[in-house]
């Protein structure tokens, strides 16, 4: 059985990774993201991984997961091990948890959203909050006074944030017993020794408590580049809740030609890359792939 120590081994190659919520298909945006994590990857002669972040199974939308993977395989993105899916890991996760429990850095909580309104949803540093014998409770990770984490980003730079004042005591289990993507994405990513982490930069500011949580744990601390994020022609991320539409698995290798002109890669002569499957393609742009070449910020169009 996998057990913490096993993660905190030391794997000195390249392990990239893909981790999408099955909250729907993946757009064009998300696509991008998981096109520049694999080239980032491969260009290091990596190994690429996909994670499925099943954990919060109420938001699940039905067959995500399937849209997903069949949309990364009609591109060309196989993952080089076996698909980790976060809601078979409880396990690992309360082992975690029961670890930073005994290094007293966790507390109980019952405050619900609508009594932290006052404190702008950031629960002080000690829960005052009465509880019944019984009741269930959130664990919340503690953040001493003047806790700033800082780190630097290969494209976005240095970025401090003073986890304390900002974000608070943050919730690591629900009063409903899902483990919260804080704690589970840094299990994870120790646990598949992943190295480099290529995400959107709308993640960003939860990186912060993510170095928290891997310093308190032991965990070593991967690199990290967070993308500009695809946004529509009315300047919002493309999302579901903003009707961003799914890929066309019909048509990879428009798409791909898409993601990569995002992406700031221009194949040599595209007519002579006719007839090129994806992974070939893929393989043409990895030569290309700079993260110099991309903006820091967004970009926006009419991405369709
Ligand atoms: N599961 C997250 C998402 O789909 C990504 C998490 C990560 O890359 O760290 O937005």
């Amino acid at each position: 059985m996998e057990t913490l120590g096993d993660a905190r081994e030391s794997r000195p190659l390249y392990r990239g990774r893909f981790a999408p919520s099955p909250t729907g298909p993946l757009h064009l945006g998300s696509l991008a993201t998981a096109v520049a994590s694999y080239l980032d990857t491969r260009q290091h002669q990596g190994q690429w991984l996909v994670r499925i972040e099943d954990l919060d199974q109420p938001r699940e939308v039905p067959q995500a997961t399937e849209q997903i993977l069949e949309t990364l395989s009609v591109h060309g993105l196989e993952s080089d091990e076996p698909i980790l899916y976060q809601s078979q890991r409880a396990d690992i996760y309360q082992s975690a948890l029961t670890q930073l429990i005994e290094a007293n850095w966790v507390f109980d909580c019952c405050c619900s959203r609508k009594s932290l309104k006052h404190h702008q949803q950031i629960h002080p540093a000690h829960c005052t909050a009465s509880l019944m014998p019984n009741q269930p409770t959130a664990k919340r990770m503690r953040i001493p006074a003047h806790t700033t984490i800082a780190f630097d980003d290969r494209l976005q730079g240095h970025y401090a944030q003073p986890l304390d004042e900002v974000v608070g005591p943050f919730v690591l289990q629900r009063k409903d017993g899902i483990f919260a993507y804080q704690l589970a994405v840094v299990v994870d990513d120790a646990a598949q020794g992943i190295t480099h982490v290529v995400r959107g930069v709308d993640i960003i500011d939860s990186t912060p408590r993510q170095l928290w949580l891997q310093q308190c744990l032991g965990f070593h601390m991967p690199h990290y580049l967070h993308l500009p994020l695809v946004c529509n022609d009315q300047n919002q991320k493309l999302s579901k809740q903003n009707h961003a539409v799914a890929v066309n698995n019909q048509t990879p290798i428009e798409n791909l030609k898409h993601v990569f002109h995002l992406l700031g890669i221009t194949l040599p002569e595209l007519s002579i890359n006719e007839g090129l499957q994806p992974a070939e393609l893929l393989s043409i742009a990895t030569t290309l792939w700079s993260p110099n070449k991309l903006p820091q910020d967004r970009y926006v169009g009419n991405f369709v």
